[in-house]
């Protein structure tokens, strides 16, 4: 049998080679990313680079399922390109999540026109609602999450693979470079 003695530089044919192993996306470890996103029209939604790399801890929900999902097993300077449905995405869009509310719900200096975003916070954490009508004093409002409904096109770089530390963990975030600053 082969015997497989660890050398440094470019391993040659019928020499001996060193077998590094390559580092998969799994659970728990920290996946540094670059990311572009386009919805079916080829229309960019959005992309990493200009606020840098995403960094993120596998496995925690952290991203939506239909890319965590594609991105399992891969390893650093992968490249994949995939495709996510709605219910792998922000979901299906939904009627009623279209409701008519109070002017005296917004903030009174606040001019409402159609095709403004407010953010909304409730007991399930923050929302992003879309004016769509407005009535005089009543306010018709989109709190479907603007992506809903789409099936998203990414593409993406896979940069850094590494296990996350215990404080990581503990947070529930990735630290450094695209990830949280304390
Ligand atoms: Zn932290």
């Amino acid at each position: 049998r082969k015997h497989l003695t660890p050398v440094s530089g470019a391993a040659k044919l019928g020499q001996p080679f060193c077998v590094e192993r390559i580092m998969q996306i799994s659970e728990q470890k920290v996946i540094l990313l670059n990311y572009e996103v386009v919805d079916d029209q080829g229309q960019l939604i959005d992309r990493s680079e200009e606020g840098g790399p995403l960094a993120y801890i596998h496995g925690t929900g952290q991203l939506i399922p239909g890319l965590e999902t594609a991105l399992e097993g891969r390893g650093q300077g992968d490249k994949i390109e995939v495709d996510v449905p709605p219910d792998q995405g922000y979901g299906e869009r939904s009627d009623e999540g279209v409701q008519t509310v109070s002017r005296n719900q917004f903030d009174d200096d606040v001019e409402i026109e159609v095709g403004m975003q407010f953010e909304a916070q409730d007991d399930e954490g923050h929302q992003i609602v879309t004016v769509v009508a407005v009535d005089g004093e009543s306010i018709t409002l989109d709190t479907n999450h603007p992506l809903a409904g789409k099936t998203l096109h990414f593409a993406v770089e896979v940069l850094e693979v590494r296990d996350a530390t215990a404080e990581e963990l503990d947070h529930g975030h990735a630290h450094g470079p695209g990830g949280h600053h304390h």
